[in-house]
């Protein structure tokens, strides 16, 4: 274990390695949005499971314009007709309902004239015009969604007609939130000397949210060794994540890295080259994941975004990761660090079929409002000088 600080990459491999994908559970598809599907979804049947009409209309053979037919029933959606179309008939349909045996196609009402339990035909009807097919949706059988597929409003609802009423997703992961500092007070308290407000409890809640974890525990702790270590055992119980903020550095209040070596949390990196973001701390116990994240509301913000988000979407098998927008360039010059890789904020403009990226104001670490909007992180590797505007960078897009 050497302390010099690592790569952004490198600490991001040492993550993925520790994580272990969660356990499978099934949740009715009214509480699976969001989830990680952990089986495939077959469909049950065909869908639409009926030869179906895709118009208000009516049902008759196939034939020219100018015929009088009559009306002899109706198919309703929900509501079948059992009399089959027959020579100089035809059944009045509307859209989505089951098409009677003896359609040859469905004739649009806007282009028939209704008289007295007859319509007169204004054009022809050609085999299979505006029939829906039985399984052009979906064939029986065929899988319809993969496992590691984040289910959004369109997944659910082709799971609901492939037939499925509950699916099985990776069990959401439980996260712990210590946001640790003698000067934190809670949202609205008011604050007395030296105080601040607890702004990462909630900032790394709803993120935790968003990367599909359930929130076991957000609370404040006072930078004291006992409370801490109490504080860091009953969250290793209660979670599969722990995310500590705070506390991770070297000053003499500084009580999470003790604590965590005393309740047996193996340290796996602690220090990235990343700017902001240095003194994160990452360990593991038994399959639980420990991130000792940086006090500064930026920093917090980054290293989650970096580091605690792929675990959790690995923790829930989740294959394809949106996030990773691609390349974009740079609007304009940017300072390098000749010893941090920089995860900047930065607001992202679609020009002339790429992607610019402007940094998004001043970037210090303790500027909360350095992340209103904020589209994503843009990676400045670390060097001498200036990245020209117009180089190319990597991006990551930031949570809403
Ligand atoms: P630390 O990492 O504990 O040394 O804290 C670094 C900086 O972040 C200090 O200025 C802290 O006051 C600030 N800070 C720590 N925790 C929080 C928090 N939960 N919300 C807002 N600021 C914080
Ligand atoms: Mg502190």
């Amino acid at each position: 274990m050497t302390a010099d600080p690592i790569s952004i990459a490198e600490a991001r491999t040492t993550v993925l390695d520790a994580t272990r994908p969660l356990d499978a559970v099934t949740v009715a598809v009214e509480e699976a949005l969001g989830s990680v599907l952990a089986g495939e979804v077959r469909a049950a049947s065909d869908v639409p499971p009926f030869a179906c009409s895709a118009m208000d209309g009516y049902a008759v053979e196939v034939g020219p314009a100018g015929r009088t037919l009559e009306v002899v029933g109706e198919s309703r959606a929900g509501a079948p007709s059992d009399h089959p179309v027959r020579s100089g008939q035809a059944i009045r349909v509307s859209t989505g309902a089951a098409i009677p045996t003896g359609t040859g196609g469905v004739i649009r009402q806007e282009d028939v004239e209704e008289r007295a339990d007859a319509i007169r035909t204004g054009t022809p009807t050609s085999a299979s015009q505006n029939v829906r097919h039985a399984g052009e949706d979906m064939r029986a059988g065929t899988v319809v969604l993969t496992p590691g597929t984040m289910l959004g409003a369109a997944e659910l609802g082709a799971a609901v007609s492939a037939g499925a009423g509950a699916v099985t997703v990776a069990r959401r992961p439980r996260v712990a939130i210590l946001c640790t500092g003698d000067e934190l007070r809670a949202p609205g308290e008011p604050l007395g000397p030296g105080e601040i407000h607890n702004c990462n409890g909630p900032m790394l809640s709803s993120l935790a949210q968003r990367a599909g974890a359930q929130v076991a525990a957000c609370q404040r702790l006072p930078d004291d060794p006992a409370i801490t270590r109490s504080a860091l055992a009953s969250g290793l119980e209660q979670a599969d994540l722990l995310v500590i903020s705070g506390g991770v550095s070297v000053g003499p209040h500084d009580h999470v890295k003790p604590a965590l070596s005393a309740l047996g949390v193996e340290q796996l990196f602690w220090r990235v080259a990343l700017q902001p973001g240095r003194p994160t701390w990452f360990g593991a116990r038994e399959g639980k994941l420990v991130f000792g994240l940086p006090g500064n509301p930026v920093s917090a913000v980054v290293t989650f975004t970096l580091f605690v988000r792929p675990a959790l979407q690995a923790m829930q098998g989740l294959v394809s990761r949106a996030q990773l927008i691609s390349d974009g360039r740079l609007a304009v010059a940017v300072a390098r660090s000749p010893h941090r890789e920089q995860a900047l904020r930065v607001w992202v403009q679609r020009r002339d079929g790429e992607l610019t990226v402007t940094p998004n104001g001043p970037q210090a670490s303790h500027l909360v409002t350095s992340l209103l909007g904020a589209d994503a992180l843009a990676f400045i590797p670390q060097g001498e000088g200036e990245l020209p505007a117009g180089s190319a960078v990597a991006l990551e897009e930031l949570a809403d």
